[in-house]
């Protein structure tokens, strides 16, 4: 294939593109496939000589779109959204034409600077102060992960870097129940352990009890451990959970420990004023991990980490070995050096056209749609006989269950996901198995938000 062949085909992919989206309502949200349905439409082994572009492409619209789960739906209630808005899909497309790599200043000066310049916006969209720097990481499990990494260092004087973690004190990592399991691998596999990642207990808020994260600091430094750093929750991906986030990083100031918030979903509903009580006190974090590739709509992948001093995770990630030197240039960013990967996409660029195309009130306007309809879905829930909700809205996500048990909300969520109009997902609460619903794909309106009340209805007479 040449570049006059890319640009036939690119526009082929376009129409292709436009036809696909315009027909998503008809489709079933969840792919209805068994496992093992599409490897067996494979070939086993790769062909020995080349095949014509019409082959290819007739193949991907046979094989490819029915073997889809279809994030871009605008009924996908699931997990969370991943959110490419039109805009942001265009200027990946431009991204991938220009296809570089942008480790260092010099590989790649607009991805660069447009990346701190692009985090700045987002710092001063979602109400942060100034002062507050950050890069852009390919997911939010890497965020936690740097972070993680830091405190380790931070706490150990950067000697784990060097002389590695055998001989060191055993550290301490303080979160909830509530935060995500990227915080659980965090602590895994930067060489922490699990059983050193201490499970403070929640109240009747779900939040971290303050208390509670304060006696075990104390009880741990008189144990003779090293507590190194907490993970504020800012938004759980369970039930929307969010830690009193000033409160806590005030008692973490008081230890000496670092502190990182996860707001991998919910950072995006901060552009929204009325919204930022629920992370009131972000400002005093050390690192606060946001995914406008989830509600905010830039393509999949871009998560911003925002550091209130960068210093420690650059001390913590960053190597210059001779070849990576940028000689006589002090003064610029190689965002390597914030990162855990040496190869880096541009990621900015979608967060440009995003912005522009949309501007924050435009993407205000969706995400305050999305609150009010997830509680008037959840209101018409509430009126149902036999449902209960079980969790209040959250921002956008709330979950409900039979009250006949769990094993009537477990058919109830299998009936609804074959029936493929909507797609949701189930959690644990409190040891009670309920069925999540959240509301924020890009494109969704009222009447796609009410199909959730207007399938339970139909669905539930017949568990
Ligand atoms: C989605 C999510 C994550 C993980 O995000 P990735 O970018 O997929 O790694 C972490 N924390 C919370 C609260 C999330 O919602």
């Amino acid at each position: 294939m040449n570049q006059d062949e890319l640009n036939r085909w690119s526009k082929r992919a376009a129409d292709w593109a436009l036809a696909y989206h315009a027909g998503l309502r008809d489709r079933p949200v969840r792919a209805p496939l068994a496992p093992g349905a599409i490897a067996a439409r494979l070939p086993p082994a790769p062909p020995e000589t080349a095949e014509p572009m019409e082959a290819i492409f007739a193949d991907f619209e046979r094989i490819v779109p029915d073997g889809m789960t279809h994030w871009q739906h605008p009924r996908f209630f699931a997990y969370f959204p991943a959110n490419a808005a039109p805009a942001s899909m265009l200027a990946e497309q431009l991204a991938n034409a220009i296809a570089a790599q942008a480790m260092l200043w010099q590989t790649a000066p607009a991805a660069s600077e447009m990346e701190e310049v692009m985090v700045d916006w987002l710092r001063q969209a979602v109400g942060l102060p100034a002062g507050f720097t950050g890069t852009i990481h390919d997911s939010a499990t890497t965020a936690t992960l740097a972070a993680v990494l830091t405190m380790r260092e931070r706490a150990l004087g950067w000697l784990g870097l060097t002389a590695g973690l055998s001989g060191q004190p055993r550290l301490r990592l303080y979160a909830s129940a509530e935060t995500h399991s990227s915080v659980d691998k965090a602590a895994r596999v930067a060489g922490i352990g699990q059983e050193n990642l201490v499970k403070i207990p929640t109240g009747a808020d779900h939040a971290m009890d303050p208390a509670a994260l304060e006696a075990a600091v104390r009880a741990d430094r008189a144990a003779g451990l090293l507590p190194a750093g907490v993970v504020l929750c800012a938004g759980g991906t369970s039930i929307g959970a969010f830690d009193r986030i000033g409160e806590t990083i005030a008692i973490a100031r008081a230890h000496g420990l670092y502190s990182h918030v996860d707001a991998a979903w919910a950072g995006s509903a901060m552009i929204c004023p009325e919204f930022r009580a629920l992370w009131a006190g972000a400002e005093d974090a050390d690192s606060i991990v946001f995914n406008p590739h989830k509600w905010l709509g830039a393509q999949f992948d871009c998560s911003v980490q925002f550091l209130a001093d960068p210093a420690p995770q650059v001390r913590t990630l960053g190597l210059r070995p001779e070849y990576l030197k940028t000689q006589g240039r002090d003064e610029i960013v190689n965002f390597n050096e914030w990162t855990l990967p040496l190869g880096r996409r541009f990621r900015a660029l979608k967060l440009w056209f995003l912005m522009r195309a949309y501007g924050l009130e435009g993407l205000r306007t969706r995400l305050r749609n999305h609150v009010a309809w997830a509680r008037e879905a959840a209101e018409a829930l509430r009126r149902m006989p036999g449902v209960a909700i079980v969790t209040e809205p959250s921002l956008s996500l709330f979950t409900f269950a039979l009250a006949a048990g769990d094993p009537a909300t477990e058919a109830l969520l299998a009936r609804i996901n074959d029936d493929g109009r909507i797609y949701l997902t189930q959690t644990r609460h409190r040891g009670r198995f309920v069925i999540r619903v959240q509301v924020g794909q890009f494109d969704c309106t009222r009447a796609d938000v009410m199909t959730i009340p207007a399938v339970v209805a139909e669905l539930i007479g017949a568990i």
